[in-house]
Protein backbone atom coordinates (compact mmCIF):
# COMPACT_ATOMS: atom_id res chain seq x y z
CA UNK A 1 0.00 0.00 0.00
CA UNK A 2 1.35 3.28 -1.25
CA UNK A 3 1.87 6.37 1.27
CA UNK A 4 -1.46 7.97 -0.34
CA UNK A 5 -3.85 4.75 0.04
CA UNK A 6 -2.57 4.92 3.74
CA UNK A 7 -3.51 8.16 4.22
CA UNK A 8 -7.25 7.37 2.36
CA UNK A 9 -8.00 4.27 4.49
CA UNK A 10 -6.50 6.49 8.05
CA UNK A 11 -9.03 9.49 6.67
CA UNK A 12 -11.98 6.63 6.68
CA UNK A 13 -11.66 4.97 9.82
CA UNK A 14 -11.30 8.44 11.13
CA UNK A 15 -14.53 9.07 9.53
CA UNK A 16 -16.05 6.12 11.15
CA UNK A 17 -15.11 6.42 14.69
CA UNK A 18 -16.72 9.44 14.29
CA UNK A 19 -19.96 7.94 13.23
CA UNK A 20 -19.26 5.57 16.19
CA UNK A 21 -19.00 7.96 18.67
CA UNK A 22 -21.95 10.61 17.52
CA UNK A 23 -23.96 7.56 16.97
CA UNK A 24 -23.43 6.02 20.75
CA UNK A 25 -24.20 9.81 22.39
CA UNK A 26 -26.86 11.16 20.11
CA UNK A 27 -26.21 13.41 17.22
CA UNK A 28 -26.30 16.43 19.83
CA UNK A 29 -22.79 15.08 20.68
CA UNK A 30 -23.82 15.38 24.36
CA UNK A 31 -23.03 12.02 25.45
CA UNK A 32 -25.95 10.79 28.69
CA UNK A 33 -23.77 9.68 31.40
CA UNK A 34 -24.83 6.54 32.57
CA UNK A 35 -27.70 5.96 35.57
CA UNK A 36 -26.46 5.86 39.13
CA UNK A 37 -27.08 2.35 40.75
CA UNK A 38 -26.69 1.57 43.98
CA UNK A 39 -26.95 -2.18 44.54
CA UNK A 40 -28.13 -2.68 48.24
CA UNK A 41 -27.29 -6.78 49.09
CA UNK A 42 -29.09 -8.74 51.55
CA UNK A 43 -27.97 -11.88 50.74
CA UNK A 44 -30.21 -14.87 49.79
CA UNK A 45 -30.04 -18.12 47.06
CA UNK A 46 -28.30 -14.91 44.15
CA UNK A 47 -25.30 -14.95 46.72
CA UNK A 48 -25.84 -18.84 47.47
CA UNK A 49 -23.28 -21.19 46.99
CA UNK A 50 -23.39 -25.59 47.13
CA UNK A 51 -20.72 -27.99 46.68
CA UNK A 52 -20.99 -28.62 43.06
CA UNK A 53 -22.53 -27.20 39.83
CA UNK A 54 -25.46 -29.34 40.01
CA UNK A 55 -26.90 -28.92 43.53
CA UNK A 56 -29.66 -26.32 42.50
CA UNK A 57 -31.00 -27.12 46.20
CA UNK A 58 -28.70 -28.20 48.48
CA UNK A 59 -26.52 -24.87 48.96
CA UNK A 60 -26.21 -22.35 51.42
CA UNK A 61 -27.85 -18.85 50.69
CA UNK A 62 -25.69 -15.77 51.49
CA UNK A 63 -22.31 -16.66 51.68
CA UNK A 64 -20.68 -14.79 48.48
CA UNK A 65 -20.71 -10.68 49.43
CA UNK A 66 -21.86 -8.01 47.35
CA UNK A 67 -18.72 -7.16 45.37
CA UNK A 68 -18.87 -11.03 43.82
CA UNK A 69 -21.96 -10.56 42.79
CA UNK A 70 -21.79 -7.17 40.72
CA UNK A 71 -18.02 -8.96 39.58
CA UNK A 72 -20.24 -12.05 37.99
CA UNK A 73 -22.27 -9.28 35.68
CA UNK A 74 -20.85 -8.97 32.46
CA UNK A 75 -21.21 -5.68 31.03
CA UNK A 76 -22.91 -4.08 34.21
CA UNK A 77 -20.37 -1.34 34.23
CA UNK A 78 -21.85 -0.50 30.45
CA UNK A 79 -25.26 0.33 31.61
CA UNK A 80 -25.12 2.25 35.05
CA UNK A 81 -22.55 3.54 37.40
CA UNK A 82 -22.87 0.92 40.23
CA UNK A 83 -21.62 1.41 43.85
CA UNK A 84 -22.50 -1.61 46.25
CA UNK A 85 -23.33 -2.20 49.75
CA UNK A 86 -23.95 -5.08 51.97
CA UNK A 87 -26.86 -4.61 54.21
CA UNK A 88 -26.92 -7.96 54.95
CA UNK A 89 -25.99 -11.80 53.85
CA UNK A 90 -28.28 -13.85 55.03
CA UNK A 91 -31.46 -16.56 54.23
CA UNK A 92 -34.77 -14.45 53.55
CA UNK A 93 -36.42 -17.04 55.55
CA UNK A 94 -34.13 -15.46 59.11
CA UNK A 95 -35.45 -11.75 58.19
CA UNK A 96 -36.92 -9.59 60.90
CA UNK A 97 -38.61 -6.18 61.20
CA UNK A 98 -35.32 -5.18 62.45
CA UNK A 99 -33.46 -5.71 59.61
CA UNK A 100 -36.66 -4.83 57.17
CA UNK A 101 -36.46 -1.24 59.31
CA UNK A 102 -32.89 -1.04 58.67
CA UNK A 103 -33.34 -1.34 54.95
CA UNK A 104 -35.67 0.81 54.32
CA UNK A 105 -33.91 3.87 55.84
CA UNK A 106 -31.10 3.17 54.03
CA UNK A 107 -33.17 3.22 50.77
CA UNK A 108 -34.41 6.13 51.96
CA UNK A 109 -31.63 8.10 53.03
CA UNK A 110 -29.61 7.21 49.31
CA UNK A 111 -32.45 8.42 47.52
CA UNK A 112 -32.57 11.85 49.40
CA UNK A 113 -29.02 12.12 49.12
CA UNK A 114 -29.70 12.30 45.49
CA UNK A 115 -26.39 10.69 44.95
CA UNK A 116 -28.61 7.62 42.77
CA UNK A 117 -30.71 7.40 40.38
CA UNK A 118 -32.03 4.24 41.08
CA UNK A 119 -31.70 1.68 43.75
CA UNK A 120 -31.60 -2.64 43.62
CA UNK A 121 -31.92 -4.95 45.73
CA UNK A 122 -30.38 -8.23 45.99
CA UNK A 123 -32.54 -10.32 48.30
CA UNK A 124 -33.61 -13.98 48.92
CA UNK A 125 -36.46 -15.32 47.26
CA UNK A 126 -38.54 -16.81 50.26
CA UNK A 127 -39.36 -13.41 51.34
CA UNK A 128 -39.01 -10.97 49.00
CA UNK A 129 -42.83 -10.04 48.37
CA UNK A 130 -42.79 -9.24 52.26
CA UNK A 131 -39.31 -7.09 51.73
CA UNK A 132 -40.84 -5.70 48.36
CA UNK A 133 -44.58 -4.65 49.70
CA UNK A 134 -42.81 -2.86 53.11
CA UNK A 135 -40.51 -0.92 51.06
CA UNK A 136 -43.66 0.18 48.84
CA UNK A 137 -45.62 1.69 51.69
CA UNK A 138 -42.37 3.36 53.08
CA UNK A 139 -40.08 4.68 50.80
CA UNK A 140 -40.48 8.64 50.50
CA UNK A 141 -38.92 9.18 46.59
CA UNK A 142 -39.95 7.99 43.32
CA UNK A 143 -36.58 6.99 42.23
CA UNK A 144 -36.57 3.51 41.29
CA UNK A 145 -36.46 0.34 43.56
CA UNK A 146 -36.48 -2.85 41.77
CA UNK A 147 -35.82 -6.00 44.36
CA UNK A 148 -34.53 -9.24 42.30
CA UNK A 149 -33.32 -12.59 43.70
CA UNK A 150 -32.40 -15.91 42.01
CA UNK A 151 -33.61 -19.80 42.33
CA UNK A 152 -30.63 -21.08 41.72
CA UNK A 153 -27.11 -20.42 43.59
CA UNK A 154 -24.16 -18.44 42.23
CA UNK A 155 -22.39 -21.97 41.90
CA UNK A 156 -24.88 -23.46 39.59
CA UNK A 157 -24.78 -24.52 36.15
CA UNK A 158 -27.30 -21.76 34.29
CA UNK A 159 -27.51 -19.72 37.68
CA UNK A 160 -30.18 -16.66 36.95
CA UNK A 161 -28.87 -14.67 39.20
CA UNK A 162 -26.63 -12.73 36.85
CA UNK A 163 -29.05 -11.99 34.09
CA UNK A 164 -31.70 -11.70 37.04
CA UNK A 165 -29.18 -8.71 38.39
CA UNK A 166 -28.00 -7.24 34.99
CA UNK A 167 -31.99 -6.70 34.21
CA UNK A 168 -32.75 -5.29 37.41
CA UNK A 169 -30.18 -2.80 36.82
CA UNK A 170 -31.32 -2.17 33.98
CA UNK A 171 -34.31 -1.38 35.43
CA UNK A 172 -33.99 0.88 38.05
CA UNK A 173 -31.74 2.89 35.43
CA UNK A 174 -34.63 3.47 33.46
CA UNK A 175 -36.32 6.96 33.69
CA UNK A 176 -39.45 4.75 32.94
CA UNK A 177 -39.34 3.04 36.45
CA UNK A 178 -39.71 6.41 38.41
CA UNK A 179 -42.90 6.75 39.64
CA UNK A 180 -43.99 3.26 39.76
CA UNK A 181 -43.81 2.03 43.31
CA UNK A 182 -41.20 -0.55 44.12
CA UNK A 183 -40.96 -3.17 41.76
CA UNK A 184 -39.11 -6.83 41.40
CA UNK A 185 -37.91 -8.14 38.19
CA UNK A 186 -36.74 -12.01 37.72
CA UNK A 187 -37.39 -14.10 34.80
CA UNK A 188 -37.44 -11.45 32.32
CA UNK A 189 -40.83 -10.19 34.20
CA UNK A 190 -41.75 -6.54 36.06
CA UNK A 191 -44.00 -6.90 38.72
CA UNK A 192 -45.57 -4.81 41.46
CA UNK A 193 -44.45 -5.25 44.94
CA UNK A 194 -48.05 -5.33 45.79
CA UNK A 195 -49.19 -8.03 43.74
CA UNK A 196 -46.79 -10.03 42.92
CA UNK A 197 -46.11 -13.63 45.11
CA UNK A 198 -43.69 -16.72 45.04
CA UNK A 199 -45.60 -19.43 43.11
CA UNK A 200 -43.38 -22.29 42.88
CA UNK A 201 -40.62 -24.05 45.64
CA UNK A 202 -37.65 -24.52 43.18
CA UNK A 203 -38.22 -23.18 39.24
CA UNK A 204 -36.86 -19.92 38.33
CA UNK A 205 -40.34 -19.06 37.15
CA UNK A 206 -41.63 -18.38 39.92
CA UNK A 207 -42.85 -14.84 40.89
CA UNK A 208 -46.15 -14.01 39.57
CA UNK A 209 -49.14 -11.81 40.25
CA UNK A 210 -51.75 -13.63 39.87
CA UNK A 211 -55.01 -11.77 38.65
CA UNK A 212 -53.47 -9.20 37.62
CA UNK A 213 -50.28 -10.11 35.86
CA UNK A 214 -47.28 -8.28 35.45
CA UNK A 215 -46.12 -4.81 34.67
CA UNK A 216 -43.58 -5.65 31.69
CA UNK A 217 -40.47 -7.28 30.88
CA UNK A 218 -36.80 -6.38 30.83
CA UNK A 219 -35.02 -8.09 27.62
CA UNK A 220 -32.40 -7.06 25.68
CA UNK A 221 -31.00 -4.27 28.21
CA UNK A 222 -34.52 -2.67 27.44
CA UNK A 223 -37.11 -1.96 30.20
CA UNK A 224 -40.68 -1.93 28.93
CA UNK A 225 -43.79 -1.36 30.83
CA UNK A 226 -47.06 -2.22 29.57
CA UNK A 227 -49.35 -0.93 32.97
CA UNK A 228 -49.06 0.33 36.15
CA UNK A 229 -50.44 -0.57 39.31
CA UNK A 230 -53.42 2.10 40.99
CA UNK A 231 -53.18 1.52 44.59
CA UNK A 232 -50.71 3.91 46.92
CA UNK A 233 -47.35 3.45 47.42
CA UNK A 234 -44.46 5.30 47.87
CA UNK A 235 -44.56 9.09 47.72
CA UNK A 236 -48.48 8.86 48.12
CA UNK A 237 -47.84 6.42 50.80
CA UNK A 238 -49.05 7.26 54.67
CA UNK A 239 -47.10 5.05 56.09
CA UNK A 240 -43.54 6.82 57.03
CA UNK A 241 -41.15 5.31 60.08
CA UNK A 242 -39.94 8.62 61.52
CA UNK A 243 -39.74 7.94 64.99
CA UNK A 244 -40.71 4.00 64.96
CA UNK A 245 -38.64 1.20 66.46
CA UNK A 246 -40.75 -1.71 66.21
CA UNK A 247 -43.81 -2.84 65.22
CA UNK A 248 -47.03 -4.07 66.72
CA UNK A 249 -46.91 -7.95 67.11
CA UNK A 250 -48.94 -9.21 64.05
CA UNK A 251 -49.60 -13.25 63.59
CA UNK A 252 -50.54 -15.67 60.52
CA UNK A 253 -52.77 -18.38 61.28
CA UNK A 254 -53.33 -21.28 58.67
CA UNK A 255 -57.27 -22.20 58.63
CA UNK A 256 -57.65 -26.05 58.20
CA UNK A 257 -60.35 -28.47 58.49
CA UNK A 258 -61.02 -29.53 61.80
CA UNK A 259 -59.23 -26.76 63.78
CA UNK A 260 -59.45 -24.94 67.03
CA UNK A 261 -59.29 -21.93 68.77
CA UNK A 262 -56.32 -23.10 70.45
CA UNK A 263 -53.28 -21.19 68.04
CA UNK A 264 -55.85 -17.76 68.17
CA UNK A 265 -55.75 -17.87 72.45
CA UNK A 266 -51.54 -18.64 72.21
CA UNK A 267 -51.62 -15.83 69.53
CA UNK A 268 -53.56 -13.18 72.17
CA UNK A 269 -51.35 -14.81 75.03
CA UNK A 270 -47.95 -14.30 73.29
CA UNK A 271 -48.88 -10.64 72.93
CA UNK A 272 -50.26 -10.11 69.46
CA UNK A 273 -51.96 -6.88 68.34
CA UNK A 274 -52.90 -7.94 65.37
CA UNK A 275 -54.11 -11.14 63.74
CA UNK A 276 -53.86 -12.14 60.08
CA UNK A 277 -56.12 -15.36 59.31
CA UNK A 278 -55.28 -17.17 56.17
CA UNK A 279 -58.71 -18.51 55.94
CA UNK A 280 -60.34 -21.36 53.75
CA UNK A 281 -61.39 -21.02 50.76
CA UNK A 282 -62.91 -16.81 50.34
CA UNK A 283 -61.60 -16.27 54.27
CA UNK A 284 -63.55 -18.66 56.01
CA UNK A 285 -62.59 -20.49 59.38
CA UNK A 286 -63.84 -23.17 61.42
CA UNK A 287 -66.52 -22.39 63.96
CA UNK A 288 -64.33 -22.72 67.20
CA UNK A 289 -61.67 -21.23 65.12
CA UNK A 290 -64.45 -18.14 64.29
CA UNK A 291 -65.20 -17.70 67.46
CA UNK A 292 -61.71 -17.49 68.92
CA UNK A 293 -61.18 -14.47 66.31
CA UNK A 294 -64.27 -12.80 66.67
CA UNK A 295 -63.23 -13.28 70.83
CA UNK A 296 -60.21 -11.28 69.93
CA UNK A 297 -61.61 -8.70 68.09
CA UNK A 298 -63.63 -8.05 71.18
CA UNK A 299 -60.88 -7.24 73.41
CA UNK A 300 -59.31 -4.45 70.77
CA UNK A 301 -56.99 -7.27 68.30
CA UNK A 302 -57.35 -6.26 64.64
CA UNK A 303 -58.57 -9.36 63.07
CA UNK A 304 -57.99 -9.73 59.04
CA UNK A 305 -59.69 -12.02 57.14
CA UNK A 306 -57.16 -13.17 54.36
CA UNK A 307 -57.52 -16.39 52.26
CA UNK A 308 -55.03 -19.17 51.89
CA UNK A 309 -56.07 -19.54 48.09
CA UNK A 310 -53.09 -17.56 46.88
CA UNK A 311 -55.73 -15.37 44.27
CA UNK A 312 -58.72 -13.66 44.31
CA UNK A 313 -60.49 -10.90 46.77
CA UNK A 314 -61.31 -11.76 50.06
CA UNK A 315 -65.28 -10.14 50.05
CA UNK A 316 -66.46 -8.09 52.69
CA UNK A 317 -69.33 -9.86 53.93
CA UNK A 318 -71.84 -8.10 56.04
CA UNK A 319 -70.75 -10.28 59.52
CA UNK A 320 -67.52 -8.00 59.17
CA UNK A 321 -69.38 -5.51 60.48
CA UNK A 322 -71.31 -7.26 63.13
CA UNK A 323 -68.26 -9.04 64.16
CA UNK A 324 -65.47 -6.20 63.72
CA UNK A 325 -63.34 -8.18 60.81
CA UNK A 326 -61.36 -6.48 58.18
CA UNK A 327 -61.08 -7.99 54.66
CA UNK A 328 -57.67 -8.38 53.40
CA UNK A 329 -58.90 -7.25 49.87
CA UNK A 330 -56.94 -8.93 47.16
CA UNK A 331 -53.51 -9.34 49.87
CA UNK A 332 -51.90 -12.34 50.41
CA UNK A 333 -51.47 -13.18 54.50
CA UNK A 334 -48.05 -12.55 54.03
CA UNK A 335 -48.33 -8.99 52.78
CA UNK A 336 -51.96 -8.50 54.86
CA UNK A 337 -49.11 -8.79 57.76
CA UNK A 338 -46.96 -6.14 56.66
CA UNK A 339 -49.61 -3.41 56.27
CA UNK A 340 -51.33 -4.40 59.47
CA UNK A 341 -47.99 -4.25 61.25
CA UNK A 342 -47.20 -1.02 59.78
CA UNK A 343 -51.18 0.10 60.13
CA UNK A 344 -51.69 -0.63 63.74
CA UNK A 345 -48.54 2.33 64.39
CA UNK A 346 -50.82 4.69 62.98
CA UNK A 347 -54.54 3.87 64.41
CA UNK A 348 -56.54 1.57 65.77
CA UNK A 349 -59.99 2.65 64.32
CA UNK A 350 -61.57 -0.01 62.92
CA UNK A 351 -62.77 1.95 59.77
CA UNK A 352 -59.16 3.85 59.27
CA UNK A 353 -58.11 0.16 58.79
CA UNK A 354 -60.58 -0.79 56.88
CA UNK A 355 -59.97 2.11 54.44
CA UNK A 356 -56.37 0.87 54.68
CA UNK A 357 -56.73 -1.99 53.21
CA UNK A 358 -59.07 -0.56 50.65
CA UNK A 359 -56.13 1.69 49.53
CA UNK A 360 -53.03 -0.04 50.01
N1 LIG B 1 -33.83 -19.64 50.95
C1 LIG B 1 -33.44 -18.67 49.97
C2 LIG B 1 -33.73 -17.28 50.54
O1 LIG B 1 -34.83 -16.85 50.49
C3 LIG B 1 -34.16 -18.89 48.71
C4 LIG B 1 -33.79 -17.97 47.59
O2 LIG B 1 -33.19 -16.94 47.74
O3 LIG B 1 -34.19 -18.30 46.45
O4 LIG B 1 -32.84 -16.65 51.04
Amino acid sequence: MGRRDATRWSGRWLALLVLIFWGGTGWAGEAQPLPRVAILAMGGTIAGAGQSATATTEYKAGVLDVGTLIASVPGLSQVARISGEQVANIDSAHITNELLLKLARRVNALLASGEVDGIVITHGTDTLEETAYFLNLVVEADGPVVLTGSMRPATAISADGPLNLYNAVVLAGSPRARGQGVLVALNERIDAARDVTKTHTTNVDTFRSPEFGCLGYVMNGQALLVKATTKRHTVSSEFRLKGIEAFPRVEILYGHGNDSRDLVDAALRAGARGIVHAGVGDGGSFPATYEALREARAKGVAVVRASRVGSGLVAPISDDEKDGMISSNTLNPQKARILLMLALTRTQDLKELRRIFEEY
